[in-house]
């Protein structure tokens, strides 16, 4: 049996478990998916205790996907952004991996939304903010970073090709023009509540939230109403499964099982 997980803490909420299991059954693969919980201060045992093991692979989350990449080979993607969510330990060294930018990428593709020479602006610049600044800016958008942070923004933008930071206020001028917009805050989890001003949206932008619980935000909420099209942070947890999915098995994921799983426990 191949053992794969996820490594968090806190990650007893996670719905990667159900949606990697529905795959492996229906491809009929030995496979468990598991979850662990180190101390913060474990994650380098942890990871050599899962290459002794055998385990082929591990997500990373919360509060280790910064730290991971010290400890493993990280690739090209996962070193720009500065995390890693996927480890590849099938190989003689750790490989490192982040299939969050892909993720929100293919969210955006699966609903036919163009990439390629949009304009972009994506709210947030923690981890999901850097991961879908890159993975826009590599499928050919032009990318503005906004953050409550200023700073942060500015040093995102700086490190995106062609990129510029703002602050939050700068939102509506942003939007007037742009094509995508992408929330990577955690607003709207918590609370009814929305990083952007309805009144700054429109008919012409397509919006993925990453939040997705709930699954339809405030923002979105106001994105439809406002005519645009809308993409849910489900879309983007399932294509970033998707693809470590992909990357640990070689297999060509069963994407509508995984999807029905993952949208059953929403
Ligand atoms: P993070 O690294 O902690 O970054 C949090 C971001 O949210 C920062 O930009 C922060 O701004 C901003 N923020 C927090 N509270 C805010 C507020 N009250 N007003 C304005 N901005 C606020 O977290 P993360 O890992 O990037 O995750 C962000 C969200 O994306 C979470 O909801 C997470 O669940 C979601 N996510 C979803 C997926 C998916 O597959 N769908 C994948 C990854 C993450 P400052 O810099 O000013 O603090």
């Amino acid at each position: 049996m191949q053992v794969y997980g996820l490594v968090g803490n806190p990650v007893g909420h996670s719905l990667s478990p159900p949606m990697h299991e529905a795959a492996y059954d229906e491809l009929g693969l030995d496979a468990r998916y598991v979850t662990f919980e180190p101390d913060p201060d474990a994650l380098a045992a942890a990871l050599r205790g899962a290459d002794a093991l055998g385990i082929r692979g591990l997500n990373v989350t919360i509060p280790f996907k910064r730290d991971a990449l010290e400890l493993v080979e990280p690739d090209a993607l996962a070193a720009r952004i500065g995390a890693v969510n996927t480890v590849d330990l099938s190989g003689a060294e750790a490989t490192g991996h982040n299939t969050d930018a892909a993720g929100a990428i293919r969210a955006l593709r699966d609903h036919d939304v163009a990439l390629d020479g949009a304009d972009a602006v994506v709210v947030g610049a923690g981890g999901a903010g850097r991961a879908v600044a890159f993975g826009l800016s590599d499928a050919g958008a032009s990318v503005s970073v906004a953050n409550r942070t200023v700073v942060t923004a500015r040093d995102l933008a700086d490190e995106v090709p062609g990129a510029a930071g703002h602050d939050l206020v700068a939102l509506p001028d942003l939007l007037a023009d742009a094509d995508v917009l992408v929330n990577a805050t955690s607003v709207g989890m918590e609370e009814d509540a929305s990083p952007v001003p309805a009144e700054a949206l429109h008919g012409d932008l397509a919006v993925l939230d990453a939040v997705y619980r709930p699954l339809e935000t405030r923002l979105l909420r106001d994105a439809r109403e406002a005519g645009a099209r809308t993409v849910d942070g489900a879309w983007m947890l399932l294509y970033q499964g998707v693809e470590a999915f992909e990357r640990w098995t070689g297999e060509r994921a069963p994407v509508d099982v995984m999807n029905e799983t993952l949208r059953s426990r929403l």
